[in-house]
């Protein structure tokens, strides 16, 4: 029996960075709310980056992006002791996968002022110089009011909007005063759990990841804006984002149908159109979103994307998923062995 044939999967928010993170050493204790889930896991996670463990868990997280049938990532990137030029080591990764990717460097002023304008020179860099992507901020809340006014500007002047973390804790409450006068109709604003306000932009919905913070339900259907999904870095499977939307969906509203979880994942094709020109082969009949919303292990066969075949009879075709399996292992060992020490 022939699958289903669809175009590629767009995962709307994603952090290739965090592909090595899986076995990291234990916290030094148990996080007891989002702040410190951040400064005990993530802040220790990023900062021990360097440009060779950003290579491999971009190589990892395309690898695994294909072998879900997703084709385009829009990824969002901190490595703030490895900032210049990490956003061409994930574009190079991706290219060399053959999966497309539009890039952020996430702007913070947790590294004080000069980190911040490090992190702006590296979306400029990057962005000026042709590369795909938004100009990324960390958040609100570990921004000043100048960096935010430079973000927006950049983004005005380039034309690409801004990627940015909007409310996803209660941490984060001020967001939406802050960015009330700065936000437009380009910016993706990731989150949005305790937004007090509508901002014009995308919102990006990452039902998995908010459930595994605890930060409570975005109840995205409630907004006026665009909504798509994101998995904030848990791998690249769609289908299986969109299971997870539909599920928590339901779990507010027993009579929700998988059609609204699925037609956020269909709005990412207004963020990536060139995802529609892609074209994936299921090993499963139908692409009818009340199938796939009870039908797990639904992998792709084979992935056309810009023309050339990149994934046939369950492999990658330009490179070899082992010895980046191989070379992702290695690299997580001495990422793990730099956290410990
Ligand atoms: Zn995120």
């Amino acid at each position: 029996m022939t699958g289903a044939i669809t175009p590629g999967m767009v995962c709307a928010h994603h952090h290739l960075y965090s592909a090595l993170a899986r076995g990291m050493p234990a916290p030094p204790r148990t996080p007891q709310t989002f702040a410190e889930i951040l400064e005990l896991v993530w802040w220790r996670l990023d900062v021990a980056l360097d440009l060779e463990s950003i290579r491999w868990s971009a190589m990892l997280g395309a690898l695994e992006a294909l072998e879900a049938g997703t084709t385009c990532i829009i990824d969002h990137h901190e490595s703030p002791n490895a900032i210049e030029g990490s956003l061409d080591v994930i574009a190079e990764a991706c290219a060399e996968v053959g999966v497309r990717v539009d890039c952020a460097y996430g702007v913070t002023d947790r590294h004080g002022p000069e980190g911040a304008k490090a992190g702006l020179a590296e979306n400029e860099r990057f962005l000026r110089g042709g590369g795909r992507g938004r100009v990324g901020v960390h958040a609100a809340f570990t921004c000043t009011d100048e960096t935010l006014e430079a973000v927006a500007g950049l983004g005005a002047d380039i034309g690409c909007g801004v990627h940015i973390h909007v409310a996803e804790g209660v941490d984060d409450v001020a967001a939406g005063a802050r960015l009330e006068g700065l936000a437009t109709d380009d910016w993706l604003i990731v989150h949005a759990v305790h937004l007090d306000r509508d901002l014009p932009g995308t919102i990006a919905h990452n039902p998995r990841s908010n459930m595994n913070n605890g930060v409570g339900y975005a109840r995205p259907f409630d907004r006026p804006n665009r909504v798509v999904l994101g998995t904030d870095g848990i791998g690249a499977d769609m289908l299986d984002e969109f299971r997870v939307a539909y599920v928590r969906h339901r779990e507010e509203d027993r009579t929700a149908s998988p059609d609204t979880a699925w037609s956020w994942l269909s709005n990412s094709y207004e963020l990536f159109p060139e995802a529609l020109g892609d074209e994936v082969v299921w090993n499963y009949r139908s692409a009818d979103p009340w199938h796939l919303a009870f039908t797990t292990n639904v992998h792709p066969d084979k992935i056309t994307i810009d023309g050339d075949v990149v994934f046939d009879d369950g492999k990658p075709t330009r490179v070899d998923a082992d010895e980046i399996r191989a070379k992702a292992v290695e690299q997580a060992a001495r990422l793990h062995n730099k956290l410990e020490t």
